[in-house]
């Protein structure tokens, strides 16, 4: 049995990974601010007596006897983490370092959340690994996207310098149960809106695109990701390759929950990337890992959570 930190274990990936990391039979301690998660996502495992939650911020140090640390500790929307940019940014990095510290403490693996955002509004399509971004260093996604860019150079300093274990994992735009109604994301959105009959706000033309993955396929890469050899650091995309407009996304989800909504059209937010689509060779090759579930299937399941809220 390991001994496995989760940061921001009550939010909505982070919800997931616990419960599935519980079920291979680890002892799970979990730590969040509860700023976007919710102990309502974490309220089926707090009986298990492998299952611990502490409010706790990791822009403070903490030391646990840990044997691995997943650090997923951040707000991922637009709307949260530009709430308080200062802080977004403290996290990444004051909080990473914080969490690298306790990696060096326990000598034990850190595998941390990245994000497609550090390549930015992307001028090569596909996203590979090898490709170094085209982001705005100022602007209102900057909190967020040089965060985590500053989170991965403080990753890979601490592995060259430190000798820490390190695991950086690149993830594009995940859905799935246990989205907050308020999360402010787009498949969130665009269901809420729909199974209300409430107009979809799509922002911009439409035509941007975005490339989703279903929950359960990024657990199971963070998982074989966390397994690799002590070598591999990554960084290494974990996303599914299928492209859709957003446009196609709101008329999916129409069909799909037979909603009578229409689409209004709102302005895009600054530095919206245009287009977004992983390479998702190297997870291939290294982790033998590529997305399972359909677009359509994994929509489904997440229209029937968001309809058993009773919205
Ligand atoms: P989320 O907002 O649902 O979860 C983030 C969790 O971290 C929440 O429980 C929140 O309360 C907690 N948190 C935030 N700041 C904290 C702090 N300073 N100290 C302790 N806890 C804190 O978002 P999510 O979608 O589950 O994202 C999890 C991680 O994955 C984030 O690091 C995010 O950047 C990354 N990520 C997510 C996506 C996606 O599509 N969902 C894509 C790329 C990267
Ligand atoms: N978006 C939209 N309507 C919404 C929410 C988002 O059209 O109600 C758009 C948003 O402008 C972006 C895309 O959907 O182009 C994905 O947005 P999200 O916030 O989910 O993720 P990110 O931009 O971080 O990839």
């Amino acid at each position: 049995m390991k001994r496995i930190l989760i940061t921001g274990g009550a939010g909505f990936i982070g919800s997931h990974l616990c419960k599935k990391l519980l079920e291979q039979g680890n002892d799970i301690l979990c730590l969040d601010n509860y700023f976007t998660g919710s102990k309502d996502n974490i309220k089926d495992l707090m009986g298990n007596p492998h299952f611990e939650c502490v409010r706790h911020d990791i822009i403070n140090p903490y030391l646990a006897e840990v044997d691995e640390i997943y650090n997923l500790a951040c707000p991922a929307s637009p709307i949260h983490y530009q709430y308080n940019p200062i802080k977004t940014l403290q996290t990444s990095v004051i909080g990473v370092s914080n969490m690298l510290n306790l990696a060096k403490y326990r000598n034990c693996k850190i595998l941390h959340a990245s994000t497609s955002e550090v390549y930015g509004d992307p001028v090569t399509h596909p996203q590979n690994e090898s490709y170094w971004g085209n982001v705005n260093p100022i602007g209102i996604r900057s909190c967020y996207d040089e965060g985590k860019r500053c989170a991965e150079t403080l990753m890979m300093d601490y592995h060259r310098q430190e000798n820490i274990k390190i695991k950086i994992v690149r993830i594009f735009n995940t859905y799935g149960p246990n989205m907050s109604v308020n999360d402010g994301r787009v498949v969130s959105n665009f269901i809420v809106q729909a199974l209300k009959n409430e107009d979809i706000t799509i922002y911009g033309d439409g035509n941007q695109t975005r490339s989703f993955q279903y929950i359960d396929d990024l657990i199971d890469g963070l998982i074989k990701m966390m397994a690799t050899d002590d070598s591999f650091t990554g960084p290494v995309n974990i996303g599914n390759p299928r492209e859709f407009t957003i446009k196609q996304l709101a008329e999916m989800i129409i069909e799909l929950t037979g909603s009578k909504s229409k689409l209004v059209y709102r302005p895009l937010p600054g530095d919206d990337p245009r287009q977004r689509k992983p390479d998702i060779s190297l997870a291939r090759k290294i982790l033998d890992w590529s997305p399972k579930v359909d677009a359509e299937d994994g929509l489904k399941n997440t229209i029937e959570y968001f309809r058993s809220l009773n919205l």
